[in-house]
């Protein structure tokens, strides 16, 4: 609800429609609450895997990502594909590298919350050597002996072993684990010294030159969980680490949690917006309706806006955002109309299962669903706001 007051202020304001889908995304993402940015699920291998699209309804520009793992905004990130590469989808480590060129600081694994992955699956390189620590450490350093942690996410599965340890420090490994699609096959590894202060393990990753690369630190929770601090060019990156996250034990993955936004601004002008982690069963590579134009959003003024979320595959197959447009467009239908027909008939009879978030370029909203429930809310000006859950349609 205070992210739609705040969003009414700035409508009122004058803003584009653009500019307000992408800050209501970018606000849900960074949230950490849902299915998309910071709080993303993993995939089936464990990684954290991004889509995400934008689309401005005056022009028809576009842009999105696909499988990115080190943004934190895939949001901001589609905007930049649109507005300042020739391009409208990037995907992977291709659209990390132009969004670096573009002047986008990258994140850390350690960003993103359900990002962790079982240290016992983490291919290692094979020339890592393991030191067992001396006896004569004290009981309460013991605790990070032989410590296995990670900070692994859809980019190289890092590890830190600690080799030697005593009350001042002493002296650990840090290494990079295989990950092919980053052109890592071997993995590689870096012997680092550490200083134990006040309970935690400090130390510097340094470049070639001997400048730091990164300042970290890990702290031992009662838990068992580890508490890291990565400090890199980029900032400071906070993360929890688990042995067995959340996020791969089944259970919520497939409850969704993709976000979008909807716009009409004062001057006529429609957008969307769609951001998404996929779903925690997703398999490695995978990419669904989210960010491709026309399947999971479609945005075009004198029309409507639509971002859709749901099972993607179906999504895809019947491109459903670019349908609901083109029913109202060329067959005349009302946006409540075509949209039942889409969310309402077609997608169950195909065995789809999801909804739609849209405005006409009239500002009536319809956010119709075949699920359980949908999370959404809308708010305008002289519109009363509304913020609905489980309500059904
Ligand atoms: N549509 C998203 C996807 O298939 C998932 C979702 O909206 O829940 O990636």
């Amino acid at each position: 609800e205070e992210m739609l007051l705040r969003l009414r202020a700035r409508l009122e304001a004058g803003d584009r429609a653009l500019d307000m889908v992408q800050a209501a995304v970018i606000e849900m993402e960074d949230s950490g609450l849902f299915n998309a940015g910071r709080g993303a699920r993993a995939n089936q291998a464990g990684n954290i895997e991004l889509d995400a699209a934008i689309m401005d309804g005056a022009t028809l520009n576009a842009g999105g990502v696909a499988a990115v793992s080190l943004v934190k905004n895939p949001i901001a990130a589609a905007r930049v594909i649109m507005e300042r590469s020739p391009h409208v989808l990037m995907v992977g480590p291709g659209a990390e590298a132009l969004l670096e060129s573009r002047g986008m600081v990258l994140t850390e694994p350690a960003y993103f919350l359900n990002s962790a992955f079982n240290i016992e699956d983490v291919p290692m390189p094979a020339d890592l050597e393991v030191v067992q620590p001396a006896d004569d450490v004290p009981s309460d350093l013991t605790k990070f002996l032989g410590m296995w942690s990670g900070l692994w996410a859809g980019a190289v599965h890092q590890v830190v072993v600690v080799e030697t340890i005593d009350e001042n420090g002493g002296q650990l490994v840090f290494a990079q684990g295989s990950k092919e699609s980053w052109g890592i096959t071997e993995g590689s590894w870096e012997r680092v010294q550490f200083r134990v202060a006040d309970g935690e393990i400090r130390f510097k990753r340094l470049k070639e030159d001997g400048s730091v690369r990164a300042k970290v630190r890990f702290r031992l929770n009662e838990d068992g969980a580890l508490s890291t601090s990565y400090e890199f060019s980029g900032g400071t990156v906070e993360g929890t680490l688990q042995r067995r996250p959340a996020a791969m034990d089944g259970g919520d993955d497939d409850k969704g949690g993709t976000v979008g936004a909807v716009a009409l601004d004062r001057c006529g002008n429609l957008a969307a917006a769609v951001s998404t982690g996929g779903f925690g069963t997703k398999m490695p590579g995978r990419v669904g309706d989210s960010p491709i134009v026309g399947a999971g959003l479609y945005a075009k003024n004198g029309v409507a806006a639509v971002a859709a979320t749901g099972h993607g595959e179906y999504f895809l197959r019947l491109v459903v955002a670019h349908k609901i447009i083109v029913l109202m467009e060329a067959a005349g239908l009302s946006l409540e109309d075509a949209a039942s027909r889409v969310i309402g008939e077609e997608l169950p009879d195909l065995g789809g299962k999801g909804g739609i978030i849209a405005v006409d370029a009239q500002g009536r909203v319809f956010m119709p669903f075949n699920t359980d429930g949908m999370v959404r809310g809308a708010v305008g000006h002289d519109v009363p706001m509304r913020v609905e859950v489980y309500a059904p349609n």
